[in-house]
C-alpha cells in the first residue's frame, strides 16, 4: 500500500520558544495572585500545650506569668545587700540558705551574707550575688575581694518575660523552644489551627502501584509517595486518595470524596490540555479552571481550580515538576489556608559550582547541593530524573532574566530545609 503524501509540518525557528502570543505569568506574579487570593480555612480549637508542637498558634499568646517570676539569682554563691566597695571584704554569714524552690524565711540583716543556690528567689534584704569560686569560708564569715557591682549576679523579676507581654503572634508555627517559653510563661492551653487536611491523589493509566506487578508501559507510582511525605514534612494533614486512572468518571468521583475529606487537593498528572489530561478537563467543566501558564521551569502545566469550594493545584505529572511546583507555590499557600501566613523560603547566595547558559523569559530551578561552600547541581535537568530530587538537598533559583552563570559566580540556594522539610 502507498504511503499517502503528508506533508510534517515544518520545524520552526522558534520550536524551543514559549508559544508565541501566550502571556506566560511570572513566577512572582503567580505568587502574588496566590496570595491575594487565598485565605485560612483552617479551624481553630482549644488544646493542651503537650499536643502543640509544630501546630499553628490561632490567636496572639499573652504571658500569664513573668519570666522570671522574682528576683532570683544566677550562680552558687552568697547575696547580701547593695555593692561591695574595692578590696578585701569579710563578711558574717548568716544562718541558713536559699536553694531554687526553697526560699529563705525571714530577712537577711544589713552587713551579712547568706548562702544562696542557682535559681533561688533572693531573700529580703539580699539584692547583691558573689560567686561560690570567688570566696573563702572559714569561721562563719565569708572573704572575697571587691569591688562588686549592686545586683551582680542576680537576675531581675520579668526581664525576660514580663506578664501581660505577648510572647508568641497568631500565625506562629511552634517550636520546641515556643514550648518553654509558653510552659515558664504560665500557659498551658492555647488556640490553634487545626492542621490543614491536604488529599493527594495520582492519576494516569500507566501507573501501578509500588510492589505490584508491573506490565511493559506501566509505571510505579513515585509522585503519591513524595507527595504525601511532602504535605506531611511541611506539617500539614497527609489524605491518601490512592491513584485514579485517565477516566473521566472516576477521577470525577475521587475529587468529589477528597472535597468531602479534606481542605485542599493535590492532583499529579492530567494537568495539561492533551486527550487524557482530565484534571483540567474536569475543572474546566466545573467552570473554575484557571490553567496557570508560569513562566518556570520544571513546572508547566499548572492547573488550578475550585472542586465544590475546594481548591485543587493540578500539579504536572512530572515528578522533577511536580516536587517543584508543590515547593514553589502549593507550600505557601497551604501554609497561607492552615493559618501560618505567607513565607518565603530563605535562599543563601553561593559560589556556583557549575556553569550555565539560561534565556531569560522564565524562572528556573536546578536540583542542587552545597559542597565544600560551593553549589553543585545535577547533571541533568530532565524532569523524569528522580534520582536527582533525591541527591538534592535543596534548589538553586536563577532569575527569570538572562544569565551566564560561571562557576565562582554566586547563586541563590534554597536548602530544602528552608521548605520545612
Ligand atoms: P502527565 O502530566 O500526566 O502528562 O504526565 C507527565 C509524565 O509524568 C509522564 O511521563 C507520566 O508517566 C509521568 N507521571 C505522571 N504521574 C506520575 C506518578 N505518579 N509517578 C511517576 N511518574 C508520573
Ligand atoms: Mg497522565
Amino acid at each position: 500500500m502507498s504511503k499517502p503524501e503528508i506533508t510534517p509540518p515544518p520545524l520552526r525557528n522558534d520550536c524551543f520558544a514559549l508559544p508565541a502570543g501566550v502571556n506566560w505569568t511570572p513566577v512572582d506574579d503567580a505568587l502574588a495572585l496566590l496570595r491575594g487570593r487565598l485565605t485560612v480555612v483552617a479551624p481553630v480549637e482549644t488544646a493542651p500545650l503537650a499536643q502543640a508542637t509544630g501546630r499553628i498558634l490561632a490567636e496572639d499568646v499573652i504571658a500569664k506569668r513573668s519570666n522570671p517570676p522574682q528576683p532570683n539569682t544566677a550562680v552558687d554563691g552568697y547575696g547580701f545587700a547593695g555593692a561591695a566597695p574595692s578590696g578585701p571584704q569579710v563578711m558574717p554569714l548568716q544562718e541558713g540558705r536559699a536553694a531554687a524552690g526553697i526560699p529563705f524565711d525571714g530577712a537577711v540583716q544589713q552587713g551579712m551574707a547568706l548562702r544562696v543556690l542557682t535559681g533561688a528567689a533572693l531573700p529580703s534584704g539580699v539584692d547583691t550575688v558573689i560567686l561560690e569560686e570567688d570566696v573563702t569560708v572559714q569561721d562563719g564569715h565569708i572573704a572575697f575581694h571587691g569591688p562588686l557591682k549592686q545586683g551582680a549576679n542576680t537576675r531581675k523579676a520579668g526581664e525576660d518575660v514580663a506578664r501581660g507581654d505577648m510572647v508568641l503572634p497568631a500565625g506562629r508555627r511552634l517550636t520546641p523552644a515556643d514550648l518553654a517559653l509558653l510552659s515558664a510563661t504560665g500557659i498551658s492551653e492555647i488556640s490553634l489551627r487545626k492542621t490543614l487536611r491536604v488529599a493527594v491523589v495520582s492519576t494516569g493509566d500507566e501507573l501501578v502501584e509500588p510492589g505490584d506487578p508491573a506490565a511493559p508501559g506501566q509505571i510505579f507510582d513515585a509522585n503519591r509517595p513524595m507527595l504525601l511525605s511532602l504535605v506531611e514534612r511541611m506539617g500539614f494533614q497527609p489524605v491518601d486518595m490512592g491513584r485514579v486512572s485517565d477516566d473521566r468518571e472516576d477521577l470525577r468521583h475521587r475529587l468529589n470524596r477528597a472535597a468531602e475529606l479534606a481542605d485542599v487537593i493535590l492532583t499529579s498528572g492530567g494537568a495539561s490540555a492533551g486527550d487524557e489530561d482530565h484534571v483540567s478537563a474536569l475543572l474546566r467543566e466545573a467552570g473554575a479552571m484557571h490553567e496557570w501558564r508560569i513562566a518556570l521551569k520544571p513546572g508547566r502545566p499548572l492547573a488550578l481550580g475550585m472542586w465544590d469550594g475546594t481548591p485543587v493545584f493540578g500539579l504536572p505529572g512530572n515528578p522533577v515538576a511536580a516536587k517543584v511546583c508543590t515547593l514553589i507555590f502549593a507550600r505557601p499557600a497551604l501554609g497561607l489556608m492552615a493559618g501560618e501566613g505567607w513565607s518565603e523560603p530563605m535562599g543563601f547566595d553561593l559560589p556556583a559550582n557549575f556553569e550555565k547558559r539560561k534565556k531569560p523569559g522564565r524562572r528556573e530551578y536546578l536540583r542542587a547541593r552545597v559542597r565544600d561552600g560551593r553549589v553543585e547541581v545535577f547533571a541533568s535537568e530532565g524532569s523524569g530524573r528522580i534520582s536527582g530530587l533525591s541527591w538534592a538537598e535543596g534548589l538553586v533559583e536563577i532569575e527569570d532574566g538572562a544569565r551566564h552563570i560561571q562557576p565562582g559566580d554566586p547563586v541563590r540556594f534554597i536548602p530544602y530545609g528552608s521548605f520545612g522539610l
